[in-house]
């Protein structure tokens, strides 16, 4: 080990205190001891408490795993996992009873069952929620419980560390220097990549480290070229956007073009409930688009979306009262760190969980709701793997003068890698604006301390690059169709650099 670097031991280290990371760390065994390591400071810190619209589960009359799973199919466009979404489908519901079990005041109907939003790519109301603040309510019950049971430090995960081949911790930089945090096994559980874009709907933390860590280390890395745009993002302010949840369309909202004529009808059968690739496309095509949420009505706005229309007239936007400006920003990293069903990767001792891993789930776009889904159903998997193949660490040995994977970045830098990935690996992309994007942010690699965001970007660039066509999220507009010979074939990047 280096000099002046702090040592601690766990038996797990979590990278990542959202909903992944803390719900893994509380099915690990109750006498473990768990670090949680976590860079986001103050209350807000990832994008599990920002969710809206609810969580993906076949509660209702006329809902059944099978009519979830073919939903989940049918927004991945031929490749998903098949055994992925069967876990996902099948352990749903039991997650949604210990989440209730634990505490989670989800809204009910007058008999008591589940009230159930409908969104993008349900084929019935599938959204358990509370409120347009269901991230904040599961959160509030799930970090009251990890406190009980982990010890969390405050720091940025910086690098894999490995001993003979087999994941042995993480490095963090904290505020006091630096610390090897040691484990029998490791999860990353540090979410997506939203802020490598200028306009997004994720916390500033949402910076691709997974990708980048776990590429660095070794681990492959997959599907990196499917990042989802948000269709309906607040089309003002800077680049954190307020996302206008797609379960305001399910109750009834329309989007409009500058004259006020409803045109989604016109590109997909669905219309306001289209897959959102479809929709957001739709609506960057449109050049300016507005949704308009008055059939709501006033009173069920106030009362079923009250974040949501308070955020609004904060940013200066009544959804009461008229039409709002819409624009699609970057929402969901459906790629991400290769993971099998249980949550392994392809470096023994390291785990993936939650929207930084790539099961495979969403295939190349994801059903709104089964983010939530995914990171309960695989956040229990990975613990349950973790906890069986644990093995005693040696200390790793680091060298001096090598790169992190990950170091803090300047403004200035940021603006560029932001630039690039959002003029070149956007919601529409060609050959030439990825290579373009490519060559952006090896300038801004080479010139400072960009690493994580350079790496992570390009393999954004790189992926998308190989995927020669479009599909789900995936739009090239040199190669707007879908090939029948890409079915169920996916990106991946890594060591051996294989497909
Ligand atoms: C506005 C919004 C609304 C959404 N609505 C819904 C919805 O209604 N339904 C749904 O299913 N999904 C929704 N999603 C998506 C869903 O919230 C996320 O996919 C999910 O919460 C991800 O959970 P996670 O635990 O994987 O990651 P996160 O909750 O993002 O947690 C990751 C954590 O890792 C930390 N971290 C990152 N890098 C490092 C590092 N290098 N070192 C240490 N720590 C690090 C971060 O600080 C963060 O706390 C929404 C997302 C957003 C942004």
């Amino acid at each position: 080990m280096s000099t002046d670097v702090g040592l601690l031991r766990a038996d797990a280290v979590i990278v990542g205190g959202g909903l992944a990371g803390l719900w893994a760390a509380l099915h690990l065994p109750a006498e473990w001891e768990v670090i949680v390591v976590d860079k986001g400071r103050g209350p807000d810190h990832g994008s599990s408490p920002w969710a809206q619209g609810g969580m993906a589960v076949a509660a209702g009359p006329d809902d059944s795993p099978s009519l979830h799973a073919a939903d989940t199919f049918r927004a991945g466009a031929d490749t998903c996992h098949e055994d992925a979404v069967q876990a996902l489908v099948d352990e749903a519901r039991e997650a949604l009873d210990e989440l209730v079990l634990l505490g989670c005041a989800f809204d009910r109907a007058d008999d008591g069952s589940f009230d159930l939003n409908r969104e993008g790519g349900q084929s019935v109301a599938r959204s358990v929620h509370a409120a347009d603040a269901t991230g904040r309510e599961i959160m509030r019950v799930v970090v009251a419980e990890a406190r009980k049971r982990a010890q969390r430090i405050v720091g940025s995960a910086s690098r894999i560390l490995l001993d003979d081949g087999r994941c042995a911790g993480v490095r963090v930089s904290t505020d006091h220097g630096e610390v090897d945090v040691l484990g029998r096994s490791t999860l990353l559980a540090v979410g997506g990549c939203g802020a490598l874009y200028e306009q997004t709907t994720n916390p500033e933390t949402a910076t691709g480290d997974g990708i980048a860590l776990a590429y660095d280390a070794g681990a492959d890395v997959a599907d990196c070229e499917f990042v989802q745009f948000h269709p309906t993002a607040l089309g003002a302010g800077g680049t954190r956007r307020v996302l206008l949840t797609e379960a305001l369309r399910g109750d009834g909202a329309i989007v409009v073009d500058a004259s006020g004529k409803r045109f989604l009808l016109d590109v997909h059968p669905d219309g306001e409930l289209a897959p959102r690739d479809v929709v957001a496309r739709a609506i960057a095509e449109a050049g300016e688009a507005f949704l308009d949420a008055r059939p709501i009505g006033a009173a069920q706005l106030r009362t079923r979306f009250p974040n949501v229309t308070k955020a609004a007239a904060d940013a200066g936007f009544d959804l009461t009262a008229s039409p709002v400006p819409i624009a699609p920003a970057a929402h969901y990293f459906l790629g991400g760190v290769a993971t099998d069903i249980w949550g392994r990767t392809t470096i023994p001792g390291l785990f993936a969980a939650g929207e930084c891993a790539a099961t495979g789930v969403h295939g190349a776009n994801r059903m709104a709701g089964n983010s939530l889904t995914e990171a309960v159903v695989f956040g229990r998997r990975a613990a349950m793997t973790m906890t069986d193949e644990a093995e005693p660490t040696g200390v790793p040995v680091v060298e001096d003068d090598s790169e992190p994977a990950v170091r803090a970045i300047g403004a200035d830098d940021w603006a560029k890698v932001r630039h690039a990935m959002s003029s070149g690996a956007g919601l529409i992309r060609t050959k030439h604006s990825l290579e373009q994007a490519l060559r952006a942010l090896a300038g801004v690699s080479g010139s400072s301390s960009v690493k994580a965001a350079a790496t992570a970007g390009a393999l954004i660039c790189r992926s998308a690059l190989e995927r020669i066509e479009s599909r789900g999220v995936h739009f090239r507009s040199d190669h707007p169709d879908r090939q029948r010979g890409w079915d169920g074939r996916h990106v991946t990047l890594g060591e051996k650099e294989n497909r």
